[in-house]
């Protein structure tokens, strides 16, 4: 068995810090008793963390499949990969053949539980990338849907399917049918008026002998599917927002998310329009472009959720923290119940004792719980922790600054000292002994300034480079419903609410 020390250096970073002394750092976390050991070492110098296509990596690799390797050791995680989905493949591989993985500036450890928490963690968010990436490779219904085809069903009020032809594949495209859009700007104008219900609009079209043009007649049930249908929006990054929160899967990147172009949302057939679950429908863009503004159409939006017509999302209904929260009273579990909705048209929920509710042996906690208040303060929580997972190595910015500040002060001060020194010996009379002790002496400072650039270096390379657990923090950012959930699951044993409404989260580390 042995024990690997692993290094990698970019080409294209001159600057950041060489592959000899992140060996170093290697060995300065190894055990005492680990030091007598088998201790072989790796070098990727001139290589990129975009892949594994690396003939150190590749070698060790091999020594780890064939049970050869104990340990491995590197400078940061991100020298072993870049890609979260290939660190966390090896960081299996690793667990399989029973190697322990250690990186020495950011206290990561696989065997301890500390460590195992942060593998789970970047689980959590690989798999989402590798789920999205399957779907992107495999599904050509998926595919269709990325170039922006329309997905099918019903055609929609408005528009006519042509035939079109896209990247050579031939395809249908939606073609606005002028007098009919027109009708819908109206009635998306008039909706969004604030004394308007879905009542009111139907009344005032039938008034006003707006009758759909293609003869048949306007319900409440029709116009409100024709409010809630975001192929007629422009959608722009307001709109991706809209869906994003509700849970909905987004499949176009929200750089697409232009303000031109009109969006299709399909997927789950079974739909109770009360209470939709939204985790299990898909947004992409089309390529007509939209007929309503979207802010005329988010205020639709808003109302049609005020008049229940389009039930309760994801994120409304329930919240990402259910079954972590316990009421301290009782020790029964605290569920999410809705609230009655305000004058903005937004439904608060909040958390409920099941012992008050269910079995009346509690009286709960005497402050309403948001789950709002409460999710924003555990995610903030998490987001903290996150960032606390990158060791206590981390610094600031600022005081990197003002340390590199002062190295280049102390080099300048060295410099002087050469300089002096140099000036001296050239001046000669000095006998030979003190001539070596004066070359002693130059080295040594040679040496000390060395010493510093190396050090400014590596602090340096601390901000350019940002490692993987840096991005698990910004990954977390810009998780959804079910990443939130996940993680939460992962990192909080439970959240106990007192009765003053307080609030202890218990980590599971
Ligand atoms: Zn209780």
């Amino acid at each position: 068995m042995a024990i690997v020390l692993y290094a990698r250096k970019s080409v294209e970073r001159e600057n950041s810090i060489s592959c000899e002394t992140q060996i170093e750092y290697c060995k300065s976390v190894l055990k005492l008793d680990e030091r007598n050991e088998k201790i072989l070492t790796f070098i990727d110098n001139g290589f990129s963390g975009g892949n594994i296509n690396r003939d150190g990596f590749q070698k060790m690799m091999k020594l780890v499949r064939q049970n050869k390797i104990s340990k491995v050791i590197v400078y940061k995680l991100d020298r072993i990969s870049r890609s979260l989905s290939d660190f966390v493949n090896i960081l299996q591989e690793f667990k399989e053949h029973k190697v322990e993985f250690v990186s020495s500036q950011e206290s990561f450890d696989t065997s301890s539980p500390y460590g195992e928490l942060i593998v789970k963690i970047l689980m959590v968010f690989a798999e989402f990338e590798r789920t999205s990436t399957i779907n992107r490779v495999t599904q050509a219904y998926a595919h269709r849907s990325e170039m922006g085809f329309y997905m099918g069903g019903r055609q929609p009020y408005g528009f006519e399917l042509v035939p079109t032809v896209i990247h050579n594949i031939k395809t249908k495209k939606l073609n606005p049918i002028p007098s009919e859009v027109e009708q819908i700007r109206y009635i998306f104008e008039v909706y969004a008026q604030e004394s308007v219900s879905l009542r009111r609009l139907l009344d005032i079209l039938i008034a006003e002998n707006k009758k759909p043009l293609n003869g048949s007649n306007w319900s409440t049930a029709k116009l409100s599917n024709l409010l809630r249908n975001p192929i007629y929006v422009k959608a722009d990054s307001d709109v991706y927002d809209y869906y994003d929160r509700h849970g909905v899967q987004m499949i176009t990147d929200v750089s697409m998310f232009t303000g031109e172009y009109g969006a299709q949302l399909y997927g789950r057939t079974k739909h109770n329009p009360d209470d939709p679950d939204w985790s299990d429908m898909k947004l992409v863009i089309l390529t007509h472009t939209g007929v309503v503004d979207s802010d005329i159409w988010l205020k639709c939006q808003r109302k049609l959720e005020k008049n229940k017509q389009i039930g309760n999302s994801v994120s409304n209904r329930t919240s990402w923290l259910s079954g972590k929260l316990i009421c301290e009273k009782c020790g029964h579990t605290m569920t999410t119940i809705k609230g009655k909705i305000n004058k903005d048209g937004e439904m608060r929920r909040y958390f409920n004792c099941t012992g008050k509710s269910h079995k009346k042996i509690c009286t709960g906690p005497k402050v309403s719980i948001y789950a709002e208040d409460l999710e924003n303060m555990v995610y903030d929580c998490i987001a903290e922790k996150l960032l606390d997972l990158k060791g206590t190595k981390h610094k600031t910015e600022t005081s990197n600054t003002a340390e590199i500040n002062d190295l280049k002060l102390k080099i300048k001060a060295i410099e002087k000292s050469e300089k002096q020194l140099l000036d001296t010996m050239l001046a000669g009379g000095f006998n030979d002994d003190l001539l070596m002790l004066a070359n002693q002496k130059a080295t040594q400072l040679k040496r000390d300034r060395l010493a510093l650039y190396e050090r400014i270096e590596e602090i340096k390379s601390r901000d350019d480079e940002k490692d993987i657990v840096v991005n698990l923090a910004k990954s977390w950012k810009s998780a959804d419903y079910n990443r939130k959930k996940a993680v939460a699951m992962i990192m909080i044993d439970k959240i106990v609410i007192s009765e003053d409404g307080s609030t202890k989260i218990i980590w599971n580390i």
